[in-house]
């Protein structure tokens, strides 16, 4: 019997969220992937348990949790929980979770009532797309990127955006565009100065969703679509917060460590099919097997004490130094996971990438999702606030 009460304890609230992930998300992953669609029904379950606006503040019927607030752990927490059954799924909550906070640190007033009563209250679902890479891949006929002009009483958007998780399954995107032309905000190199925050009802007609540009290795039912605007209007009682803020306040630091909570989830999931797999075939005694599964446990343990340090440093109002020990966790869990999974694929050996398998699913995913945010891009930005050298720390190239 599904529990309708909001959760407010924090235990509870992760436990409810692992609950969901065991009883009901893990057992739907492989469907979702196998068909490549939208998870739907694990949405509605977060909506109905009341789990699905926790980033929204508690005034507006949220859980007031995340790194802008005083709780970051809970919320990462729930997150890596989310992401140990479906990362597919994790990224279509993180798209939706981020932008909630994106809303509560950036929207007035009037738009917040506006659009936290449609999430809390029915279930809306948000995502925040960027996603227009200049350079073309061979494979690529078109070259992507919006154009956005004002006009009286708001903007016009146009043109093709890609990587635009839940494309099928939300509501609203909070469009990251440009008014000096196409690279949204993190593809651009300009001054911030002509970046803007459009909130973007998806029911509009003018929006054709393209699901022909997407056929990735991993984390299909994140259905990261291309999007064709065809003139798009949107008020101008839609812009959110004022022009370049999303660069100037850092907003993508507070989204890098989220990412790495994902990484961790995967990284324990493959953990725990090792030990599940070698305990059933009652290899435990091999000297290699107790290496391999050593290696995991320690790795497993690194990613979540730097999870917690992390939540403490943005919980502790430390937050320069939160940002880049931020992206130092985004660096050193997508390292942590790969190993994690690949001990857990030698450990098991040829027959756990052999299908139906979940390891087989977590390692296809992982190794597509470590590419969102650039590991390069980040280390050079570790590198260069070490050596006092000119950074962003959202790694934004200006
Ligand atoms: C599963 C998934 C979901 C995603 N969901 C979203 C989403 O909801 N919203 C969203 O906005 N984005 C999303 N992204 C997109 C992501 O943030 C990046 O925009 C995307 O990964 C860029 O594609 P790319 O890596 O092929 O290309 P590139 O950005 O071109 O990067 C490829 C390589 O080129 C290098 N490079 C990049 N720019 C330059 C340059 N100017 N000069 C020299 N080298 C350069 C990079 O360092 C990197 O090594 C998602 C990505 C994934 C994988």
């Amino acid at each position: 019997m599904m529990e309708t009460r909001t959760p407010t304890d924090k235990q509870t609230l992760i436990r409810r969220v692992r609950e969901l992930a065991r009883e009901e998300f893990a057992p739907r992953a492989a469907f979702y992937d196998e068909t490549a669609t939208f998870p739907a029904e694990d949405f509605d379950l977060l909506f109905r348990a009341g789990l699905n606006a926790p980033t929204a503040p508690e005034e507006y019927g949220g859980l007031g949790l995340g790194p802008h607030r005083a709780d970051a752990l809970t919320l990462w927490s729930m997150t890596k929980e989310i992401a140990k059954a479906d990362l597919s799924l994790a990224r279509c909550w993180e798209g939706h979770v981020n932008s909630l906070m994106l809303l509560d640190g950036c929207a007035n007033e009037a738009q917040k009532a506006l659009w936290f009563e449609g999430a809390v209250q029915r279930g809306e679902k948000w995502v925040a797309w960027s996603g227009e890479p200049q350079s073309r891949a061979p494979s690529e006929t078109q070259k992507f990127g919006t154009t956005t002009e004002k006009v009286e009483a708001g903007y016009v958007v146009d043109g093709t955006k890609v990587f635009a998780t839940s494309a099928t399954g939300a509501d609203w995107a909070i469009l990251l565009v440009n008014l000096a032309g196409p690279g949204g905000i993190r593809h651009a190199t300009g001054s911030p100065d002509t970046q803007l925050l459009l909130a973007c009802d998806l029911s509009d007609p003018t929006i054709k969703i393209d699901g022909t540009w997407w056929d990735p290795i991993g984390m299909r039912s994140t259905v990261s679509y291309l999007v064709r605007f065809n003139r798009t209007f949107i008020p101008e009682t839609h812009l959110i917060g004022y022009p370049g803020q999303y660069l100037l306040e850092g907003w993508q630091t507070y989204f890098i460590p989220h990412y790495a909570a994902s990484f961790l989830g995967a990284a324990e999931a493959a953990y725990d099919f090792a030990l599940d797999y070698l305990t059933s075939q009652n290899k435990t005694a091999d000297p290699y097997v107790q290496h391999h599964v050593a290696n995991m446990s320690i790795n497993v343990d690194t990613g979540n004490l730097w999870l917690r340090h992390v939540a403490r440093l943005w919980e502790e109002g430390e937050r320069e130094e939160a940002q880049i020990a931020g992206s130092r966790a985004r660096h050193v869990m997508e390292h942590l996971a790969e190993d994690v999974v690949k001990h857990s694929i030698r450990a098991c050996g040829a027959r756990c990438l052999n299908r139906p398998s979940a390891l087989e699913r977590i390692y296809r995913d992982l190794s597509f999702y470590v590419r969102h945010d650039n590991d390069d891009q980040i280390l050079a930005t570790i590198g260069k606030s070490i050596l006092g050298q000119p950074h962003d720390a959202s790694f934004y190239k200006p």
